[in-house]
């Protein structure tokens, strides 16, 4: 597996929303939850967890209430989903491969919500499946 280059950069698309992270993530998870697909317009979401205090945010950003528990953190200009938080874990922050500037940097440890998955999707990657949520870190 390649080094990673700290600190990671990345941002939304129009590149108003600017972040730069600082730490080793925590996990690294593909969800395939039915909340994660509608936000994203996407078959699947991927993203990494950073403690919240490492990841540096430049920029406006917008924010939703997905559920009860998640709110989504997304670029106001052009709608890129960017963040991810729990709200009663506001110590960590998800930040969406698809936004770092290397979306390659941090490859996923995990799937979960694999119980949601669409039919279409082959994986061989090896990774651990979850049904729903992972066993707590
Ligand atoms: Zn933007
Ligand atoms: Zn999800």
């Amino acid at each position: 597996m390649p080094m990673t280059a700290f600190p990671l950069t990345g941002g939304c698309h129009c590149g108003q929303l600017r972040y730069t992270v600082r730490a080793e993530p925590l996990n690294v998870m593909v969800c395939h939850c039915d909340s994660c697909k509608k936000v994203t317009g996407q078959p699947f979401f991927a993203r990494a967890v950073f403690p919240a205090n490492a990841v540096e945010i430049r920029g406006e950003v917008a924010h939703y209430p997905s559920s009860s528990e998640i709110t989504r953190r997304f670029c106001p200009i052009c709608g890129s989903t960017v963040f991810a938080q729990r709200r009663t874990m506001l110590d960590r922050i998800s930040v969406t491969l698809g936004s770092l500037d290397d979306p390659g940097a941090v490859p996923p440890t995990g799937h979960m919500f694999t119980g949601r998955m669409v039919g279409w999707l082959r994986l061989d990657d090896g990774l651990p499946r979850h049904v729903e949520f992972p066993p707590p870190a």
